[in-house]
């Protein structure tokens, strides 16, 4: 039968109060558990009990009753909640605890039930229950889930501070007015980043000097540095959802795809300030001079990066501008290129039998080409990851080649990683060039060297099959290497 009245939202005080729980099975552990957490004195009555819940009989957290349910049971108790498998049983427990005016839940059935457990969402103190009446009990569920990744830990921290100091704020701002700006005041400034920073003196700090009115009101802005992942929406962290959401300004680069932008906040401002190899882009400073002036406006700056802000992403550069001009900033790590086109196109960039580490490499133009360990980077039983490589693939082959990595070695060129229009070619680093001319492989493209990227031809999982591109042996032109492996 719906609810044709609405229910009376309630949270009880059962701290050291009798409830009774009828069952003995895992339902019955599992509310038990709740009853528990709440500090209530559960006496559970059943012929048998769960492990779990001898176990808290025998450290005498519960009572047990042994046997079958009588009405003599809910003497002294405030709540009954009935949790056996049997109907029968169950509408017995409703029936008694109505005539003695005692609330009775009734797991799983909203029409016997006289109260309904909420399902919820616990930061702290601070609780958040939700209920359809019992018509919709999936809704429910589904919006607590939503609410669980929407709110971060330090709304435990705040609501935590506030109940301590509720006494104090009370004190020092009688006029629920003036407590109300003070707490608006509090939510607006940098409390909450400092909590989810985990820097809870300087928190601390800040409530008592805003307590004192040693610090103004303040609305200073801050910059959340956050990686956006290779593309695939679903490979954001929550962190970065979170951050996303919050923001008012997002500044992002042109690799974040369009289904991570969608996710971010409607009303926020968005900037792209494309950085490409070629064409059209922002220079560095003029991002950094974007950063800055919004957040001095007191704005929340999302500085939005692909993948992960601190692999070839320049994040340490703006982080160094930010400490420099005093601009509060998080990081929020997001999944490298590397590690995501690995896993979309099924090559392990370790594996015990072919690699035992793995590198992660630029080589963008002949500059950076100099400088780096070329012997080092043509050892055996290793990965190379190469990011921006679709230029310089020629120089890279040569010289890996000429200190002596074998030009039998498999690769596998990724463009697109994880995104829908993912494509996969291998072939031997012979061929690497020739290869990824003749099949026109375009930036975002990300090479993966190594005997793992032979797997890519069993283990793909995403997208279409990688294509495995052979090169007429005439077309190559190879240099004779210059160091042998030992
Ligand atoms: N900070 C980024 C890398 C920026 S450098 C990260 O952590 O992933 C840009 C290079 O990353 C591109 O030239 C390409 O080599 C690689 N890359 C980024 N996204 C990619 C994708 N979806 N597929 C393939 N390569 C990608």
């Amino acid at each position: 039968m719906p609810v044709s009245v609405p229910l009376f939202p309630l949270f009880a005080d059962l701290k050291d109060r009798r409830v009774l729980v009828v069952g003995g099975g895992p339902v019955a552990e599992r509310k038990t558990e709740a009853l528990l957490h709440a500090g209530a004195r559960p006496r559970v009555g059943a012929p048998d009990l769960t492990p779990r819940l001898r176990a808290w009989h025998g450290e005498g957290r519960i009572d047990w009753i042994p046997g079958h349910f009588d009405a003599h049971w809910l003497a002294g108790a405030w709540l009954v909640v009935a949790a056996t498998d049997d109907t029968a049983v169950n509408r017995a427990v409703a029936t008694a605890a109505e005539a003695r005016h005692v609330f009775a839940n009734v797991v799983d059935d909203g029409e016997l039930s006289s109260f309904h457990v909420p399902a919820i969402v616990e930061r702290g103190p601070l609780q958040i229950a939700i209920s359809s009446g019992g018509g919709a009990p999936m809704l429910a569920r589904h919006l607590r889930r939503q609410l669980e990744t929407l709110l971060d830990d330090s709304w435990a921290s705040l609501a935590n501070l506030f109940t301590r100091q509720r006494q104090r704020i009370r004190q020092r701002f009688p006029q629920p007015g003036e407590r109300r700006r003070f707490f608006e005041a509090l939510l607006a400034g940098p409390l909450p980043r400092l909590f989810r920073q985990q820097l809870h003196a300087q928190a601390e700090q800040h409530f008592q000097a805003m307590l004192d009115e040693r610090a103004a009101a303040t609305h200073a802005g801050s910059v959340a540095v956050v990686g956006a992942g290779p593309g695939d929406a679903g490979l954001l962290t929550l962190n970065a959802l979170r951050a996303m959401n919050e923001a008012d300004v997002i500044l992002h680069d042109r690799l974040v795809s369009e289904d991570v932008l969608r996710l971010g906040r409607r009303d926020a401002t968005y900037i792209e300030v494309g950085k490409s190899a070629t064409g059209h882009s922002t220079r560095q400073d003029d991002i950094h001079a974007l950063m800055l002036e919004h957040a001095r406006k007191g704005k929340r700056v999302v500085r939005l990066k692909g993948g992960d802000p601190f692999v070839f992403g320049r994040g340490g550069e703006e982080l160094e501008f930010l400490r420099a001009h005093g601009i509060p900033y998080e990081v929020v790590p997001g999944i490298t290129a590397a590690v995501a086109c690995a896993a979309y196109a099924g090559i392990p960039l370790t594996h015990r039998d072919h690699a035992q580490a793995v590198r992660l490499v630029t080589a963008h133009c002949k500059d950076s080409f100099d400088t780096l360990d070329w012997h080092a980077l043509a050892q055996e039983r290793q990965t190379l990851a190469v990011y921006m490589g679709v230029a310089g693939l020629e120089g890279l082959r040569d010289r890996l080649v000429a200190h002596g990595r074998a030009p039998s070695t498999p690769f596998a060129l990724v463009e697109n990683g994880s995104r829908r229009d993912q494509r996969v070619v291998t072939g031997t680093l012979a061929d690497l060039p020739e290869i990824a001319r003749s099949h026109q492989v375009r930036s975002p493209a990300l090479l993966i060297l190594g005997e793992v990227a032979a797997l890519a031809g069993t283990l793909h999982w995403f997208g279409a099959p990688p294509v495995d591109a052979a090169v007429p042996t005439q077309s190559r032109n190879l240099p004779a290497p210059t160091l042998q492996a030992a």
